[in-house]
């Protein structure tokens, strides 16, 4: 059964649209399960109904003409308790509802299974017989194995289709919304730019030819270029393989001199396709048609086509310089953005950003906060191939994006976006005023930066301090460490460029979703393994040569903090003190007038939450990562889109946790700060005032809004506030109490949480 399961599975996932996935699986599945019938009826939400979209054993025409209403039927009943439905004979139960031109009156035993995606009922499942038996246990359980199985490649087949504006049954729709999460806030209407990795057929947008004549030329010439690899290669693994394997060089030949993967490219082309989209529509189809053959061997074949494709690809990449243009309200769409992804556009162009992978905490996500651009990750329905030049909508306060917007829906839109400037308009006029409370509870707001030019927009956006200075961030840019020279220049700016204003330099942060380029971690949990302070214990070469360069850096401006990620106990705290107080040492030797800094530990681990006070007498400050203390202490993978959901802040765990920790180190006297992303979230400020951090270190973009929201509340409302959900027992509960402050204390309706549209 296994077996037959994976190869329909299989079938269903290469069909290249809804109505051939949903042909195969009524064939696929009648033939299995020996039925006489199988349908699927799918929900299409414009008309409300379940609508028959494929039928092998009913009536013909009424495939795509006969629907449901929402609850109508045995159909409905399965859709209403997305539970399936065994019957001995249909026509017995109360909630059969015979339609005439299907012929199911010859059908007595029905079952019916719910199609379920992402909690949602997207259809039912059924299959019928003529005689009066209820399918037996092993059916039903292979049904609903399969419906699982199946629920994800219908859900994306439909949502092909929504980005094109067509409903599952062919009806116009328009406002289709794709959940996400929300990176950063705010709202961007603007066409869709596809950005994508190279030679990954995969992963070629559709974008039409600028010039049908030079993109047949650029195919015709990396063919070539494929022809004369697979010669050259044949030649060079004369004597050296099996005749057998030399063999495969002979096929791929073959494909290729056989003109007709290289003719239908051209078709395409000439039909108005660029290049790699035409190549990549051509593979795939291949590919599909090649994977559908019973034949092992013949199905098999599908890999060489694959690669076959993969080469010419890579030299089509080479020789047509795809030069992207961006228009004036570009929302920049990729399968996993990247930091460097988001440099190429130029910052007036860049209105938003979607990603399919990723979630809100992830440091790409922390990044386009930094740069205040409205941003979704983990939109993970979003059909991004079918999206380039598409205009879409990015709602960054809700977590969506919303393809084929109606007039109406772009109206709403826009004025969101004037509201919204108008705002940040507005916020600007706090720049130079303090952040103290309505009743003048004074509180210091620092911020995070990574790179220089954050350092030069915190500066302006009125920052007090520098909580958490990622030093990672210079690391990653390069092709090697950078030297302790290379270094301190980097940290001295940095210093010169705040002083006298205090500066928090992380050591070194390397490790779970953070690669250095030339030191790769491989590791099956990368969160878990070889990360920030475990990797720097172990190269104390590389940790010795940062602390020399930021204490060198510090020389004469005495601004430094230096902050130590990911401590787990006390041995790493000491480990890392005798170290710094080494290189200190060295550096007196060789006759620098370096003072010694204050040093600080970042609580990020809940093993660290339960020792702070432990801790806390080993350094002169505490530091508390609120992401990744989420992310531990919710097992929740912040960069995970299918959890994205259940990481929260608000979580009570997570409120529990930071207060302790505040109460711990207020214990030892010794300064306790947050320089988690939940500081920048203006609600969440409101409650970690009212615990007694005292320093919030945010994003320079939301700087300006939390001074704002921090301004128009008072600390003893925040305290009765804070020990009003420090009864709650969950998120979102808080969330709304935290919102409901909010809205009585006159906040915009942008600056919280529960807006309504
Ligand atoms: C944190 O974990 O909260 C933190 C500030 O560090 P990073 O986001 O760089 O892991
Ligand atoms: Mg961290």
């Amino acid at each position: 059964m296994l077996e037959k399961l994976r190869r329909i599975v299989q079938k269903v996932n290469a069909a290249k649209d809804l109505r051939s996935a949903l042909d195969i699986i009524v064939h696929r599945v009648r033939e299995t399960l020996e039925a006489q019938v199988c349908s699927v009826y799918l929900l299409d939400t414009d008309i409300n109904s379940h609508v028959l979209m494929a039928s092998e054993g009913l009536n013909e025409e009424a495939v795509g003409h006969v629907s449901l209403a929402v609850g109508e039927g045995l159909v409905g009943l399965v859709a209403k308790h997305a539970e399936p439905i065994n019957l001995q004979d249909a026509s017995l139960h109360p909630s059969y509802h015979y339609l005439k031109e299907t012929g199911e009156e010859n059908f007595h035993a029905f079952l019916g299974v719910p199609i379920i995606h992402h909690r949602s009922v997207l259809g039912v499942l059924v299959v019928q017989h003529d005689e009066k038996r209820r399918f037996d246990e092993g059916e039903e359980a292979f049904l609903i194995t399969l419906s699982a199985q199946l629920a994800g490649v219908i859900a994306h087949a439909e949502a092909t289709g929504a980005i094109e504006g067509i409903s599952p049954s062919g009806q116009k729709t328009s406002d289709t919304v794709f959940p996400g999460v929300s990176a950063s806030s705010g709202v961007a209407i603007g066409h869709a730019v596809v950005l994508f990795p190279l030679a990954d057929l995969n992963q070629i947008p559709n974008r039409p030819a600028l010039d049908t004549e030079k993109e047949i030329k650029y195919f015709n010439n990396s063919l070539n270029s494929v022809r004369k690899d697979m010669r050259e290669l044949h030649g060079k693994l004369a004597g050296r393989v099996a005749e057998g394997e030399r063999q495969l060089f002979d096929v791929y030949l073959r494909m290729l001199d056989d003109d007709a993967l290289g003719n239908e490219v051209v078709e395409r082309i000439k039909q108005g396709d660029w290049a790699q989209g035409a190549l990549a529509y051509v593979a795939r189809e291949h590919v599909r048609n090649f994977e559908m053959m019973e034949d092992e061997y013949l199905s098999e074949r599908a890999v060489d086509i694959k690669d076959l494709c993969s080469r010419v690809l890579f030299y089509l990449q080479e020789k047509e310089v795809v030069t992207t243009e961006y228009s004036n309200n570009t929302i920049l769409v990729s399968e996993e953005l990247t930091p460097a992804m988001l440099g190429e556009v130029p910052k007036d162009k860049l209105k938003g950003l979607v990603s399919i992978k990723g979630s809100g905490n992830s440091h790409v996500a922390i990044l386009a906060r930094t740069m205040g651009i409205p941003t979704i990750m983990g939109a993970v329905d979003l059909p991004y191939n079918n999206l380039d030049g598409r205009e879409i909508i990015v709602d960054g306060y809700k977590g969506e994006v919303i393809s084929n917007p109606s007039d109406q829906l772009r109206k709403r839109y826009l004025s969101t976006i004037k509201e919204q400037d108008q705002m940040i308009a507005g916020l600007e006029e706090l720049k130079d005023l303090p952040c103290i409370t309505a009743d003048d509870h004074r509180v210091n707001l620092w911020v995070n930066t990574g790179l220089m030019s954050e350092a030069m927009h915190s500066l302006d956006q009125g920052a007090e301090g520098i909580g958490l200075f990622r030093t990672e961030e210079p690391f990653l840019l390069r092709e090697r460490f950078p030297s302790e020279q290379e270094q301190s220049d980097i940290y001295r700016r940095q210093l010169k460029a705040f002083a006298p204003k205090v500066v928090t330099m992380r050591t070194l942060d390397v490790g779970g979703d953070k690669a250095l380029p030339y030191f790769p971690i491989e590791e099956a949990n990368p969160f878990l393994g070889w990360r920030g302070i475990r990797v720097t214990l172990d190269h104390p070469e590389i940790f010795m040569a940062q602390i020399r360069a930021m204490l060198r850096a510090s020389i004469g401006l005495e601004n430094l903090q230096i902050m130590l990620p990911m401590v787990s106990n006390v041995n790493e705290v000491n480990s890392a003190m005798r170290l710094i107080k080494k290189a200190h040492h060295e550096l007196i030797l060789e006759e620098l007038e370096v003072n010694f800094p204050p040093i600080g530990i970042m609580i990020e681990l809940p093993a660290a939450v339960y020792q702070t006070r432990t801790l806390a007498k080993l350094v002169d400050f505490i530091s508390v990562g609120s992401n990744d203390l989420t992310q531990y202490l919710l097992a929740v993978d912040r960069n995970n889109p299918r959890v994205a959901d259940l990481y929260s802040a608000f979580h009570p765990a997570v409120l529990n946790a930071l207060y302790h920790v505040v109460s711990e180190a207020q214990k030892e006297n010794k300064p306790v700060s947050i320089c988690g992303e939940m500081a920048g979230d203006p609600g969440a400020a409101v409650l970690l005032m009212a615990m007694g951090f005292d320093i919030l270190s945010v994003n320079a973009a939301t700087l300006l809004k939390v001074k704002s929201v921090i301004r128009s509340v008072s600390l003893e409302a925040a305290q009765d506030l804070l020990e009003q959900v420090m009864q709650m027992d969950d998120a979102q509960t808080i969330r709304s109490a935290v919102d409901m402050t909010l809205y009585n204390a006159g906040v915009d309706r942008l600056l919280r949480s529960s807006r309504t549209n």
